[in-house]
């Protein structure tokens, strides 16, 4: 089995009459095996769509995953605001459970500038209960809360391993472009990197390395952290030695692309890994 999936996040700009089928068939002449179903905007499949979706994605052999609506926030002060995000990341869940996809990706929330600890239990509230409806409904999928961008966001690497150590069904989204760009630069190096990675197999063992979900891009930040997304050739995101350590410490799992040209920098992402 192939350790590694390469992927992009969304429809290959590339694929003609732009649709999600079309879209994972595209995937698969491209050479690459994953696509995350972007439900930025919107839960965009509907439940009736969804079979024709996963018997694509079954027949080319492309695993699917997605992410949630970014208007999330499960440290929001206003209850109902709380209850809408929740609804969202199950709605996303769902449908990508009806796709065939393992593995549902979100922004978790906003500090508020709210004490880190208070926010902490109220974002582990709000992943619990949305745990608590999946396994009522039976719905097995992995929920991805994801490392931002700023530091802003909720959270970095430490707080979504501790969630992951303390709710079944719940591992980081790893996005490794976020991690430099919230450390206004840092997380770019060897060493780094495999800071990064011992701390994921503290945490979680070695599961938590075999079963990675992963996104990295080229990066644009200020001291803020995040500003948008680049090409990696464009960005000083030191990628060969970030791949470099993933195949030292043997992970596996999936690699999504957030590149601006998606399919061209998960191409030279899978290109290079092989390389190694
Ligand atoms: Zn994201």
């Amino acid at each position: 089995m192939k350790k590694l999936l390469f992927g992009t996040a969304g429809i290959p700009i590339s694929t003609i009459d732009y649709s999600t089928l079309h879209g994972i068939k595209r995937v698969r002449t491209l050479g690459l095996d994953a696509m995350e179903l972007e439900f930025v905007r919107s839960v965009n499949i509907s439940k009736e769509k969804a079979p024709e979706v996963k018997k694509t994605a079954k027949k080319e052999d492309v695993v699917l995953s997605c992410h949630a609506p970014y208007f999330i926030n499960l440290n929001a002060v206003e209850k109902h605001k709380v209850k809408a995000s929740i609804n969202r990341i199950v709605q996303s869940a769902m449908i990508t459970s009806l796709c065939g996809g393992k593995n549902v990706v979100f922004h978790a929330g906003f500090f508020l500038k709210m004490n880190p600890e208070k926010v902490y239990k109220n974002i582990l509230n709000g992943i619990e209960e949305v745990r608590r409806i999946l396994d009522e409904e039976g719905i097995d999928i992995k929920l991805r809360p994801e490392t931002t961008g700023k530091k802003t966001q909720f959270s970095g690497l430490k707080d979504l391993l501790r969630i992951s150590a303390e709710v079944e069904g719940v591992m980081p989204c790893v996005d490794f472009a976020h991690m430099h760009a919230r450390t206004a630069g840092k997380n770019n190096t060897t060493e780094e990197f495999r800071e990064m990675l011992s701390q994921i197999e503290n945490s979680l063992g070695k599961e938590g390395l075999r079963n990675m979900h992963i996104h990295l891009a080229g990066i644009n930040y200020t001291d803020k952290g995040e500003r948008n997304h680049l090409i990696l050739e464009d960005s000083d995101m030191n990628y060969e030695d970030l791949l470099k350590v993933w195949n030292e410490f043997r992970i596996a799992g999936t690699v999504i692309c957030e590149s601006p040209n998606i399919e061209e920098d998960a191409i030279l992402l899978q290109k290079y890994y092989r390389s190694i």
